[in-house]
């Protein structure tokens, strides 16, 4: 199943890719508002299951401007840093024995297109494959961690390099907090739509040119990993967001170094996903 925030309704993408709006095809059962579905997951993929034959305006014929964040108020950001090894050995960084955790404050999230306002410093980007949370729980098994997800999206963890190693412990959570930092979508994808979920590739380009491309095969603490883990210390909501950590090929590795500047161009896929794209301003 795939889902998307569409002129802010909670909107289903049919198989032949036309989309369905799921608060008037059912009569007002589901709010319009996205947000609200993941607390009610199960009954959304049954109902879902009845309104596959409804047709609908394709999905190509929608506006980049009407695609909104598709996971908006979760209670919960996690985030997952040196999660792929080339990634920690780029960053000069030990490969680490457990979860390195920080959030995203919610006031951060946006949507899969538009501008992002730059601040002062060295503004990097990082693609990361996003799970949303369906089912909470506590202590959930790695066995069944992936019924525990809503599906997968788009990220960028868009990291101000300057203020995060400023200080004697990192600051990860503020430095990559400024608004618009972390943008999700277009769509969720079930993860029953990819043939292994747990590998999945993905990348970003900067105007035009390739700069990350990998694989989630290669994180150090897979999906059912990092939610086993999460859970063991602290409950998961319906809604929450998890970004997983970025492969290898953000600009504070590279010789030289490049962050972004206005104007450049930042195209983010994840294979069977779909694409962002947003364009750099500067803050004035
Ligand atoms: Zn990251």
């Amino acid at each position: 199943m795939r889902l998307a925030n569409i002129s802010n309704r909670l909107t289903l993408i049919n198989r032949n890719s036309e989309i369905i709006d799921v608060s008037e095809e059912t009569g007002g059962l589901f709010s319009p508002r996205i947000e609200e579905c993941y607390e009610r997951w199960d009954e959304l993929l049954e109902v879902a299951a009845t309104l596959g034959g409804i047709t609908g305006r394709p999905l190509a014929e929608i506006m980049p401007e009407e695609f909104g964040n598709p996971a908006p108020q979760p209670r919960q950001v996690f985030a997952i840093g040196l999660n792929y090894a080339a990634h920690a050995a780029e960053a000069s960084l030990a490969v680490p024995q457990d979860l390195t955790v920080f959030t995203k404050f919610v006031t951060s999230l946006a949507g899969p297109y538009g501008t992002i306002t730059l601040p002062p410093g060295t503004v990097d980007w990082e693609v990361e494959l996003v799970v949303i949370i369906g089912r909470g729980g506590r202590h959930i098994p790695r066995e069944r961690a992936w019924g525990h997800v809503a599906g997968v999206s788009v990220g960028q963890d868009l990291s101000e390099r300057t203020m995060q190693a400023a200080g004697p412990a990192p600051q990860y959570s503020l430095a990559k907090s400024f608004p618009g930092f972390g943008p999700i979508g277009p769509l969720v994808v079930t993860p029953d739509e990819f043939d292994d979920p747990d590998n999945i590739e993905l990348g970003c380009v900067l105007n035009g040119k390739e700069v990350q491309k990998g694989r989630t095969a290669d994180m150090v603490f897979p999906v059912p990993e990092i939610i086993s883990r999460l859970s063991r210390v602290t409950p998961l909501l319906p809604g929450d967001v998890i970004f997983t950590g970025t492969p290898p090929g953000v600009g504070v590795g590279r010789t030289p170094q490049r962050f972004l500047a206005p104007g450049d161009e930042l195209v983010t896929y994840v294979r069977g996903v779909g694409e962002m794209r947003h364009r750099m301003k500067a803050q004035r």
